[in-house]
């Protein structure tokens, strides 16, 4: 499809800009030390480059835009909610709809739906808002994803994949009526945006359906995913995105979606299903949790735009630009010798805090640092992805101490142009040349849930 050695370009131009602040180092040392070391308390208003995340900081496209004006925001059967269940069908596969204002909504109805106290959902790693999800409905969470996606190492092409024996091993020790689905994460983001092979999902399927288990996708990054399958899996190089996305999705019975990530919006969400009988028990949840099943908790004018996002989303052309676009990053990252995750995933860069600063332990927050130490050297916004995320187990209360500690440096779809990474590459490049003057942190303000939005620091 696309050929390496031809130069790519950003399919779209600008037609409107936002104008970046820059700030003194004075200014974000005040402002890191307001913000408890935490860079999901600054203020956007004091970054320069904003990686703190892709997700909802989407720019959209002038048919979007347009789109937001055909809002049909009545109460009931908005015309833009057919519009995106026909989008979702066609693209996706799956029959019935429920949108939600956004993922982690989607993940509150499957799973309370779903898990009975007592049950386990294994998944290839864990995200933090499902796992949340599934622990609160009564869950143990099992990982089952292979080795490999531990080892910031590895070059294996697809270290998002399911270990089939470890999985095997769960059925057969706490029985497949314990399982009532398997959550299988395509791309997976705490990985570092790894993909699944549709090998992998395939045989994933097979094996859950011998046993009655049904799949569910965390669907949030399956066009990236798709892309990866295209690019990396023998059989695949000749097929569209949009076919192999929708093969994809068809081993999957139903799928939570975040649509603040692959489908080019700033809010907006969904959770679709096959089953009649469940997809009725969602239906019936949404209007508590969320609003009345034809919005789920969105205007009209949202939903229009998400059905747009997706069309568009799944374009060759856009995602290849999407994904190009991290590699660019990647490879300026690796010329300055800088420690992070290969291969690059879809979404992000995962800076290897454990390398980076090997002098800090994990109890000191190492990826906590790192984040401040680059907003400080730089405006540049990243966020930890480590111990502080990782949160504490739900019944020791124990601290979950990840293999993984990372500083997730993540790319938003549209927004910044090939010199914004540059920039950003030489401020990495310039802290790692000073790594050993970094000093730890201890956390002083620990929230009770989803601790690393709000927790924070102080300098040791
Ligand atoms: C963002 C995300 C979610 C949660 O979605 P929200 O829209 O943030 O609630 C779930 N899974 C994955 C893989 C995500 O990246």
């Amino acid at each position: 499809m696309f050929k390496k050695h031809i130069p790519w370009a950003e399919p779209y131009k600008i037609k409107v800009v936002e104008p970046l602040k820059m700030t003194s180092r004075e200014d974000r040392l005040k402002a890191i030390h307001e913000a408890g070391y935490n860079t999901f308390l600054l203020r956007s208003e004091d970054v320069y480059i904003d990686f703190l995340t892709d997700s909802g900081t989407n720019a959209m496209s002038d048919a979007q835009w347009a789109g937001m004006m055909m809002g049909d925001e009545a109460y009931a059967g908005s015309k833009n909610f057919y519009r995106l269940e026909a989008a979702v069908q066609k693209y996706y596969g799956y029959k019935h709809l429920v949108p939600t204002h956004q993922g982690r909504g989607a993940e509150n109805l499957l799973s309370q739906a779903m898990i009975k106290p007592g049950d386990y959902v294994p998944g290839n790693m864990y995200f933090t808002t499902t796992r949340f999800h599934q622990e609160k409905a009564g869950a143990t969470f099992i990982d089952v994803i292979i080795d490999e996606a531990h080892d910031t190492a590895s070059l294996h092409p697809f270290k998002g994949n399911i270990d089939l024996q470890k999985y095997e091993d769960l059925i057969n020790r706490v029985g497949a009526d314990k399982i009532p689905y398997i959550c299988v994460a395509a791309t997976v983001n705490m990985a570092g945006g790894q993909p699944i092979s549709m090998e992998n999902i395939r045989a994933v399927k097979e094996l859950s359906d011998k046993h009655g288990i049904k799949v569910m996708l965390d669907a949030t990054r399956a066009v990236e995913n798709a892309y990866f399958i295209q690019q990396r899996e023998d059989g695949y190089s000749d097929k569209s995105v949009a076919a192999i996305l929708l093969e994809l999705s068809g081993y999957s019975d139903g799928a939570t979606m975040s649509g603040k990530k692959d489908l080019l919006v700033n809010i907006g969400g969904f959770v679709a299903v096959n089953d009649w009988d469940l997809f009725e028990e969602l239906r019936n949840m949404v209007v508590v949790y969320e609003g009345l099943h034809t919005y789920g908790g969105l205007a009209g004018r949202d939903m229009e735009a998400m059905a747009i996002g997706l069309e568009e989303a799944v374009q060759d052309q856009n995602i290849s630009a999407r994904v190009r676009q991290v590699e660019y990053f990647g490879k300026l990252l690796e010329k300055a010798e800088v420690p992070f995750i290969k291969p690059v995933g879809g979404h992000a860069i995962f800076l290897d805090a454990k390398q980076f600063y090997p002098h800090i332990d994990q109890e000191q927050f190492p990826a906590q640092v790192l984040a401040a130490d680059l907003y400080v050297e730089s405006g540049v916004r990243a966020m930890e992805r480590g111990i502080v995320s990782a949160g504490r187990d739900i019944v020791t209360g124990k601290n979950h101490k990840p293999k993984l500690e990372l500083v997730r440096l993540t790319i938003p779809r549209r927004v910044y142009t090939q010199a914004h990474f540059d920039v950003v590459a030489y401020y990495v490049e310039e802290l790692y040349k000073k790594r050993h003057e970094a000093k730890g942190l201890k956390m002083v303000y620990e929230p009770k849930y989803l601790r690393f939005f709000q927790a924070r620091f102080e300098r040791l």
